[in-house]
């Protein structure tokens, strides 16, 4: 029962480091955010020793009294959230993780081997919507289905909508999923339900990124037309690490999908619910139904607006040219860098971004873009004036790029790298630079 310093002073001085940095630098990786300290105290909570699987009052083991009061609680607050009729929609809270969330939406809607589509990923969908290459189906999701991805318009890098109806009609998938990891516009939502009408499929939105936006009002409202609706609860909802499935209860001829879902969350997906980050989810939800939250959301969107007028203004080149919600996806080709060397060098400087394909991309594995995101900055309450300075030193950290690369190459970069995380060597002018 000794405090985590004493028992193990390597990992309580990694998790000291990690403080450290989280803190001093700039946060704008478009998947993250800082969860409150209540979420965290309850993430690290005694609840983490029980195991309960099953759901509440039908439970494997006994002693479930009080998880079984907190599991509904949780339920109760995640349909709040979204102001969900209990009577039409039902929410799963168990899973582990966005990608958990989807493969047990999928195992409760389709077949094995059915078809589904989904935003390919060089477009910017997730792995879990089918992702696979020319050499190798690579997520569980195309293993497991057969997948045939839908894409941007390039012209416009907005979704080819009708590209999308015309391929459904060939393709005929059984599920088409909306939502994506890099995609900073909203959603046509009731254009898709047509599309999926047409076909007989069901319509499953992944809000992962964008939860807490839609939960506050700044996008469009998914649960209009979507049959299932799947979310990481960490992201723009500022939860701790998890996944949730709110799925239609009334939907004509899948009646059944209450117990469908539940039964493949548990037991076909996974074990034991994680009590403690179910606990933690609940005292999220809390906080995002206050109306300080709805403030928060706005100034997100308004935050990555300012900044991508900011980038626009340094005459960069932005995906779809602005954003409708938290992300940013700058297309570095025009300067020819490639998003890696900026995610180094930024690295090195205290900003946090990660490499991102842009449309038109020859490789996701070398892309030639980064994302941003404004949900952690707003979180430590930056606003306009200080976003501004951040597009700002963003602007530095990409000049400063430009250079490295045309001056001396990637022995150069290297070098830079090395100095800026170790404070030695013969990079040490361009790290003054
Ligand atoms: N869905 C989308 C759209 C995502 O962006 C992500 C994660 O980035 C996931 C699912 C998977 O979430 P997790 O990492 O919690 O498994």
């Amino acid at each position: 029962y000794a405090p985590l310093a004493e028992i193990d002073s390597e990992v309580y001085s990694l998790i000291q480091k990690e403080t450290w940095r989280q803190f001093s630098g700039l946060e704008l990786i478009a998947s993250e955010n800082l969860t409150s300290r209540a979420a965290m105290e309850a993430n690290g909570s005694i609840l983490t020793n029980k195991y309960s699987e099953g759901l509440p009052g039908a439970r494997y083991y006994g002693g479930n009294e009080h998880i079984d009061v907190l599991e509904i609680l949780c339920q109760k607050r995640a349909l709040e959230a979204f102001s969900l009729d209990p009577s039409i929609w039902g929410v799963n809270v168990q899973p582990y993780s966005g990608s958990t969330a989807n493969f047990a939406a999928f195992t409760a809607l389709i077949e094995p081997q059915d078809r589904i589509m989904g935003l390919g990923l060089p477009d910017g969908g997730h792995l879990t919507h089918g992702y696979y290459t020319a050499k190798k189906k690579i997520s569980a999701s195309s293993i497991y289905f057969q997948s045939f991805p839908y894409s941007l318009d390039p012209a416009t890098q907005l979704i080819d909508y009708v590209n999308l109806q015309k391929t459904a009609q060939l393709f005929k998938p059984r599920l088409i999923i909306c939502g994506a990891s890099a995609y900073p516009r909203d959603w046509e939502y009731k254009t898709l339900r047509t599309i999926a009408d047409e076909q007989g499929a069901y319509l499953l939105a992944d809000i992962a990124h964008t939860s807490g936006l839609v939960a506050a009002g700044e996008l469009s409202n998914p649960f209009d037309y979507c049959d299932v609706v799947t979310t990481t609860t960490h992201k723009t909802l500022r939860g701790p690490r998890a996944g949730l499935i709110f799925f239609r209860k009334d939907r004509k001829g899948s009646e059944d999908m209450e117990n469908r879902v539940n039964m493949a969350v548990f037991p076909a997906c996974q074990g034991g619910p994680h009590n403690n980050t179910i606990a933690a989810i609940a005292v999220s939800l809390k906080l995002a139904a206050q109306p300080e939250f709805k403030t928060y959301a706005k100034q997100v969107v308004t935050n990555a607006r300012v900044l991508a007028s900011g980038l626009i203004q340094h005459q960069y080149k932005l995906q779809t040219n602005g954003t409708d919600n938290h992300l940013i996806l700058w297309d570095l080709r025009p300067l020819k860098l490639t998003g890696s060397k900026v995610e180094k060098i930024c690295d090195a400087v205290g900003i946090t971004i990660n490499k991102n394909a842009v449309s038109g991309d020859a490789s996701a594995q070398a892309p030639g873009g980064i994302r941003l995101g404004t949900s952690a900055l707003t979180s430590r309450s930056m606003v306009e004036d200080d976003i501004k300075i951040v597009a700002d030193l963003l602007h530095r950290a990409v000049q400063l790029s430009v250079q490295v690369q045309k001056e001396a190459g990637s022995k150069l970069l290297k070098d830079f790298v090395r100095v800026a995380t170790t404070g030695e060597g013969e990079g040490a002018k361009a790290v003054r630079v």
